[in-house]
This record gives C-alpha cells, sequence and structure tokens, in this order.
C-alpha cells in the first residue's frame, strides 16, 4: 500500500484544490473586472481582450412573426439544419425541424472552400428532405446563419471572420465575410437562398429568449467554448480613443469551457501518476493531451455507483488504466469535481459581471428586486452543452449566482434554457428582417 505514494497524491490534490479556490471575494472580484472589461472593451477597439462585438441587430422577436424559414447552426462539434414555422403570435413556434451533423476534424483544419460546400450539401439535403415534392428550385428562401466564432459584423446579414476558436483553423477563410461564402457555395449547387440574419449563437439564443420571455436581456452559452451576448443603449458603445485595461479576463474562457475541463483533469491525474503510482506504471495515456474528453469526465465525476464503477471503465477503456483500486478512484472524482466547480463559480460570476454592467446585479441600490412596487425580472438565456447536459456543472453554477447577488436579487434573476434556442432564434431574427424590409 505504502509503495503507491499515497500522501504525495494526497498532497498534489490539496495544492490543486488550493490553487482552484473560488472565495466569494475572488468571484466578487470576477464580477468587477468583467464589468470594467465590458466598459473598456466597448470604449475602444482593442481597449479590452473582451471583444464586445457588436451585432448590429436593433430589436428583438416581439411574436408577430410569421412564416417558414431555414437556419443553419454551425457551432464548434457539429452542423445543425433547421426548418421553422411561425405562427404570427408570441410563442406561436407551430413546427420546427432539425438535422445534425458531425464536424470531422478533417473539415475543421481545411480551406473555406470545403467547408462551405459542406455546409451547403448538407443544407440542401435537408431542403429537399423536408420539402419532398413540393420542392421547386424557383423559390428564393430566406436563411439565417448561425456562425459561433469571431466576426466583425459589416451588417445584420454580412460579417467578417476575425479568427477561429474551438479547435477550427481554416486559414483561407479568415478575412472573408462568411455569409458571401455560403451564398457563394449555395449558389453553385443551385439552391436558391439569400442570408438574411448572420448571428453568433449567443444573439439567437437571446432572440428565442425574447421571443419566450420579454424579460430577457442576455444570453450566455457554455458548451465547447464560452461566449454571451446583451442588449445595450447605442449611447454606451463609445469605441473611441483611449482607455487600455487588461486586468484579469486572459484564460478566463479556459478554465470554463468543455473543450478544456477534461483536459484539465488529465492534466493533474498526470501529475499525480508522476510523483505515484496510485494508477499503476501503466498510466501512459495521461501524457497525451485531449485524451479525455468534458463528457468523460463529467461522466466519471456524476457516477454515483458505490464503488464507481463507471470511473472504473472510463479509466480502463479510454485512458487502458486497469484495476484502480477504489480509494484511487475517489480521488479522480474530487479531480472532476474541483476543476468543475471552479468552472462552474466563475461562470456565474461572468454571469453576475453581466448583470452588473447592465444594472441588474443589486449593486446600485435602484433594483433590490422592486421598482414601483414591482419585482423587476431579468432573464438569461442560457445554452451549451456543459450547461444544458452536465447537471452538476449547472447546479454549481446556479447556486454561485445566488452566493454572489444574494437571496433576494436572485429570487429575479431567472436563468432560462431553451433547447436549439440558437438556431430557432436566429430563424426569429431572419423573419422580423425580412419583415421589416
Ligand atoms: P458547440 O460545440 O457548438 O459548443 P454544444 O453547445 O452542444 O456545441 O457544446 C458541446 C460541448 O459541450 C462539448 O464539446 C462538450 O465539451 C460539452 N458537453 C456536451 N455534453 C456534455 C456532458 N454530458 N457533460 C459535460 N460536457 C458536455
Amino acid at each position: 500500500r505504502s509503495r503507491r505514494r499515497w500522501g504525495r497524491a494526497v498532497e498534489v490534490v490539496r495544492e490543486f484544490e488550493e490553487g482552484c479556490s473560488t472565495s466569494i471575494g475572488r468571484l466578487r472580484q470576477v464580477v468587477d473586472a468583467m464589468a470594467v472589461e465590458m466598459n473598456a472593451g466597448l470604449a475602444s477597439e482593442g481597449g479590452s481582450k473582451l471583444k464586445m462585438l457588436l451585432t448590429f441587430i436593433d430589436s428583438l422577436p416581439d411574436g408577430k412573426e410569421m412564416g417558414t424559414y431555414y437556419s443553419l447552426d454551425l457551432g464548434a462539434t457539429s452542423l445543425r439544419v433547421l426548418r421553422v414555422e411561425l405562427g404570427g403570435t408570441r410563442s406561436m413556434i407551430l413546427r420546427h425541424q432539425v438535422e445534425s451533423q458531425p464536424i470531422s476534424p478533417y473539415l475543421m483544419t481545411g480551406t473555406a472552400e470545403e467547408l462551405f460546400d459542406f455546409i451547403a450539401m448538407t443544407l440542401q439535403n435537408f431542403v429537399e428532405k423536408v420539402e419532398g415534392l413540393e420542392h421547386t428550385t424557383d423559390l428564393r428562401r430566406e436563411l439565417a446563419f448561425t456562425f459561433s466564432f469571431p466576426v466583425r459584423q459589416i451588417s445584420v446579414s454580412s460579417g467578417i471572420l476575425i479568427r477561429w476558436t474551438k479547435g477550427f483553423a481554416i486559414e483561407d477563410a479568415i478575412g472573408k465575410d462568411v455569409a458571401r461564402c455560403l451564398e457563394e457555395a449555395m449558389s453553385k449547387r443551385g439552391l436558391n437562398m439569400r442570408v438574411t440574419a448572420l448571428v453568433n449563437d449567443t444573439v439567437g439564443s437571446l432572440a428565442l429568449g425574447h421571443y419566450h420571455d420579454e424579460d430577457a436581456v442576455a444570453a450566455v452559452v457554455i458548451g465547447t467554448g464560452t461566449n454571451a451576448c446583451y442588449v445595450e443603449r447605442t449611447e454606451a458603445i463609445i469605441k473611441s480613443q483611449g482607455l487600455l485595461t487588461n486586468s484579469g479576463g486572459m484564460g478566463f474562457e479556459k478554465m470554463i469551457s468543455g473543450m478544456y475541463l477534461g483536459d484539465i483533469v488529465r492534466r493533474v491525474l498526470h501529475r499525480i501518476a508522476q510523483v505515484s503510482d496510485i494508477f499503476g506504471d501503466a498510466a501512459r495515456c495521461l501524457a497525451v493531451p485531449f485524451m479525455l474528453r468534458t463528457p468523460l469526465m463529467a461522466a466519471m465525476h456524476e457516477d454515483d455507483s458505490p464503488d464507481l464503477r463507471e470511473v472504473a471503465r472510463i479509466l480502463r477503456e479510454n485512458l487502458e488504466i486497469q484495476d484502480v483500486p477504489l480509494r484511487a478512484r475517489r480521488i479522480v472524482v474530487r479531480v472532476c469535481d474541483i476543476v468543475t466547480r471552479r468552472a462552474a463559480r466563475l461562470a456565474a460570476a461572468g454571469i453576475v459581471g453581466i448583470l452588473k454592467k447592465i444594472g441588474r446585479d443589486g449593486s446600485d441600490g435602484v433594483s433590490t428586486g422592486r421598482t414601483e412596487g414591482k419585482s423587476r425580472r431579468t432573464v438569461i438565456a442560457m445554452e451549451g452543452g456543459l450547461y444544458v447536459s452536465y447537471a452538476l456543472f449547472r447546479e454549481y453554477l446556479n447556486e454561485a449566482v445566488v452566493e454572489i447577488v444574494g437571496e433576494e436579487i436572485a429570487q429575479n434573476v431567472v436563468l432560462r434554457t431553451c433547447e436549439d434556442g440558437s438556431g430557432i432564434g436566429a430563424a426569429l431574427l431572419a423573419a422580423s428582417l425580412s419583415s421589416n424590409q
């Protein structure tokens, strides 16, 4: 037993836990830093590492949207194609059909032409399938394009790719208008469609959130990456000279998002394997970056069997570590817990930072929950695989929001998840934009 050097393993975990601590004081610093950086990002181009990209969208869906719209949602792990039928009254989505295609690593690192042709082809197959015999090539359809990478918008329906994130690396797409790239690929295939709205997934989520509930003012997506959007007053967007701040910010997304959490756990386990032999001597897989994906990490974390059977299975099947004693499996779960708890609490602080920026965190003394005798609700649309599918992450996040803002304010802060929000919401925006033209 002593041969395994448990003490050293436990010490690594204890040190790690200490380094990951997120006291309420620390969280409040993150809240403040987030609000400061948001202001700096609005004040000048490059004024903050928080980009504060503009959407050009000046009104959110109000329920009057009507008609049939297509929507494409390109995320980091999948391409989703949707067809949405809108009834003309709030929350009247008559029908929506969805199809999802995984994005292969090959496409993520190939050429712009290959990526956009794949998107156009997937869309074309979907249109032919759902329209069946009604299918006609002369009908011009309206398309919403949800493109969840940093884009400098030129208008509501066009924008230039600034850089790739979340594992994508297609050099020749950078600097191009992604809506035009898509339209070219569609026209090559004889697909008669026009991009009416080009939006980020957070903007789509906010649009759907607002369609259901007019108190929705912000949206947060925590999936492979992390991003948020909110409604800002035009006069607050200064984007002029001066004011350069760089406090905090850096590395924030990497401590929170699905792309990284599994790998943080892997690194800690690797370290433990170096100082002890609690995983035996066959822990070579732990040295390989990204060998432990976040959903598997989550499954170990959420293993509620008394002998942690699922942890043993994942270690064996995915990391080739055999016969891990129960005590070592408990250490694995504890590391998952430390990483996830920190991520969720930091994400919560980021969300409260947005609330602070728009004066809804209660710190201004006005929004103590009541204005003119009436509760002032703030709804935040929430989306993304990490938040939606990882219950312990979601619980830690929700708890931390209450801890930071206090019970009273928290009663009026609603975190609301909407399935397929980004895709359906983008279709709603396309609908409201095309009816305004
Ligand atoms: P996108 O890849 O566009 O962000 P999603 O919002 O669906 O799309 O997020 C997918 C990410 O969410 C995955 O990369 C993964 O990190 C995380 N994820 C999905 N399911 C789970 C799960 N059950 N537990 C933990 N994380 C998950």
